[in-house]
């Protein structure tokens, strides 16, 4: 495992990061979680990302997660990475959601307690709330990390000009902004309309999520929607109409691209976001040990040469 600088801070986080989104609720099998796991701290990802609302039910991932570290991992917690969020709908009522100091400090007690830790790594707002004054949202990360239940602060979801805005709150209270999460794959480019290029001056890092647009970026649906693929799902977050003939015509070209290089689609998507020295690290998400296997073996080979890089942005244009 390659492990790159985040930012201009002091740590570094794996090339490849696990997160449990989906996959680890209780919905899905125990044994399971508990073998993509191992394999994954196996192999050198020391990063796990959570948030407050993963399940389903929310926060069901936490607990199961929080089970996890207890049976198998409590005597590597120097060894490991551990982030969470708020900012979705967690409870009822007013103070359930979005970015008020109430809402997220409560939420970082329940995550905390929910897993069985003391402190997270990393604690994110997961949106920009737009009602709550950004100073209100940038305090709260602040005085979560004086009160020693996060390392660092994080933001997640947020335009380009409201993270510079972030990023300086933060600067000025003494607690700099770690870490930026956004959606980031071949498939969804936002960030390169000026978010990059502030993380890059406020040197903050980046975590792409999504990197294989939930699975669509892997050759799983070329035959058809697999049963018990997250486009299949009733919980899942794919929805089957987002595989059109048109989408299904760009994910071939890839396929065969990624083919003649020697790799899987699914290897050439992670290893594309990589190629970026801004992109710190890739955030993916994995169902068995298998795709876990398939998805390491990306950092085998992210150097693209340019006619590769000129084919990728044709197909995705086409
Ligand atoms: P991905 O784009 O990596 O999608 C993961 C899914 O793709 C898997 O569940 C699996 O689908 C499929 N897959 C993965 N590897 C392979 C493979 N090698 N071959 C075939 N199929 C494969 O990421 P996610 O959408 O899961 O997001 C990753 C993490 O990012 C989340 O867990 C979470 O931590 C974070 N995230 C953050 C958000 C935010 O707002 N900050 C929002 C969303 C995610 P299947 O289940 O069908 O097998």
């Amino acid at each position: 495992m390659e492990y790159c600088r985040c930012g201009k801070s002091g740590l570094k986080l794996p090339a490849l990061s696990l997160g449990l989104w989906h996959n680890f609720s209780d919905k899905d099998i125990f044994a399971n979680c508990q073998q993509i796991i191992w394999k994954a701290f196996d192999a050198g990802i020391t990063h796990f990302d959570l948030a407050n609302n993963y399940g389903p039910p929310p926060g069901s991932a936490e607990k199961n997660f929080g089970l996890l570290l207890k049976n198998d991992l409590k005597a590597y917690r120097d060894e490991l990475i551990i982030s969470t969020k708020a900012g979705y709908d967690m409870w009822p009522g007013p103070y359930g959601n979005w970015g008020s100091r109430k809402y997220l400090l409560s939420s970082l007690d329940q995550s905390l307690q929910r897993m069985k830790l003391e402190y997270v790594d990393i604690f994110y707002s997961h949106r920009p709330d737009p009602e709550t004054p950004l100073e209100e949202t940038m305090g709260a990360l602040d005085h979560a990390v004086r009160s020693g239940k996060a390392l660092y602060a994080g933001i997640s979801n947020y335009p380009a000009e409201k993270t510079a805005q972030a990023a300086k709150i933060l600067k000025e209270l003494g607690t700099p902004c770690l870490i930026h999460q956004p959606k980031y794959s071949m498939f969804e480019r936002w960030v390169e309309g000026g978010l990059l290029d502030v993380l890059e001056e406020t040197g903050m890092g980046c975590i792409a999520f999504s990197p294989l647009a939930q699975g669509l970026l892997t050759n799983k649906y070329l035959g058809g929607i697999p049963v018990g693929s997250r486009a299949e799902k009733s919980h899942g977050a794919l929805n089957a109409n987002q595989i059109t003939p048109e989408r299904l015509k760009q994910i071939e070209a890839l396929n065969q691209l990624a083919a003649d290089r020697g790799q899987s689609l699914a290897q050439m998507a992670i290893a594309w976001l990589l190629k970026d020295s801004r992109v710190t690290s890739v955030l993916i998400g994995a169902s068995s040990v298998n795709q876990l296997d398939d998805n390491l073996l990306a950092l085998k080979k992210i150097q693209f040469n340019y006619d590769e890089l000129e084919k990728i942005e044709l197909i995705i244009k086409s």
